[in-house]
């Protein structure tokens, strides 16, 4: 490509809130065959929230809220906020916890009256040694596109809070498109894999990498490149940036994390999903100029 086209290229994106680091990626966007989606805050806004909760025998909401959000408002991340959002708005006041830890792609755990508490993802309780669970109550959760976080205490699950977010009103479209232009779209998540495809389905994407531990999403991302794929990898947190990195090429939501900012290639300024087609069809165009 020659200079001036990169240059000319550069500017037009910037215009249309896409920025590019570094010309190369913008000449490297249009042999992208695979484009890779994260779900929290890449194809969904981000800002999830407490929809249902679903009590064991012997435990009363405000007990379930106050315990959660104890530990929840030590956390950053969204599903932490969504819990303490809806503690908040019931009045609950919140109990003292102490040794709060998260654990990444599995939960919070905390010391509470003596007892551990720990809030979040059957596969993590699973590893706890825990085996009773409220499998109907899950599943209805799950397939109606919740993340279902538990609560539990010692080995006993005290309650389940059904987390919903929405999807960016884009999202549909975009990926449309992008299937139009000939490109396999992903989506990769450390989500449950009944939740995930649920919300894959409303948008049209059909490759789902769910249950994914954040340590793992580049190697998912390396994979398909090891397929021979070139690779645009989308996303907006801490937990996506080594995958950004991984990524022929990596895109980050203007509004995500400053790390994922860091890590990637190109950013998208107006935080929607349809900058990716936006940042193709400019490199087709560049390309197209200078051949
Ligand atoms: P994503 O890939 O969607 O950004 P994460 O890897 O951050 O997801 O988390 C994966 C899963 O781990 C969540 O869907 C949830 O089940 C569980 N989890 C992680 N952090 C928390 C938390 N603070 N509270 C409750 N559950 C959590
Ligand atoms: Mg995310």
């Amino acid at each position: 490509a020659t200079p001036t086209a990169i240059m000319v290229g550069t500017g037009v994106g910037a215009g249309a809130g896409v920025l590019v680091k570094a010309g190369d990626h913008l000449e490297l966007a249009h042999k992208v065959n695979v484009v890779v989606f994260d779900k929290t805050g890449t194809i969904t806004s981000g800002r999830p929230t407490v929809t249902d909760i679903w009590l064991a025998d012997g435990t009363t909401e405000a007990e379930l809220l106050s315990r959660a959000g104890a530990l929840e408002r030590q956390s950053e991340h969204p599903l932490g906020a969504a819990v303490v959002r809806c503690a908040t708005d019931a009045s609950v006041q919140l109990v003292d916890a102490s040794d709060v830890q998260a654990v990444p792609g599995r939960g919070i755990k905390g010391v509470v009256d003596g007892h551990i508490v720990r809030v979040g993802n059957r596969r993590w309780l699973e590893e706890m040694g825990m085996t009773s669970f409220p499998d109907e109550q899950l599943a209805n959760f799950e397939s109606a596109g919740k993340t279902a976080v538990i609560v539990a205490c010692d080995e006993r699950v005290l309650g389940v809070l059904a987390i919903a977010d929405t999807v960016k009103d884009d999202a549909r479209s975009t990926v449309a498109k992008l299937q139009r232009m000939g490109i396999e779209v992903w989506m990769i998540t450390g989500d449950n894999e009944r939740t995930a495809r649920c919300v894959a389905e409303e948008v049209g994407i059909h490759h789902v990498m769910a249950g994914v531990l954040p340590a793992d999403k580049s190697a998912e991302v390396d994979g398909l490149r090891k397929l021979g794929r070139v690779v645009a990898m989308v996303g907006d947190g801490i937990n996506d940036a080594p995958a950004l990195v991984a990524a022929d090429i990596g895109i980050a939501m203007g509004t995500g994390a400053d790390v994922a900012l860091q890590a990637a290639d190109i950013a998208l300024m107006r935080g929607n999903t349809h900058g990716v087609v936006d940042t193709i069809r400019l490199s087709n165009a560049t390309m197209r100029k200078i051949r």
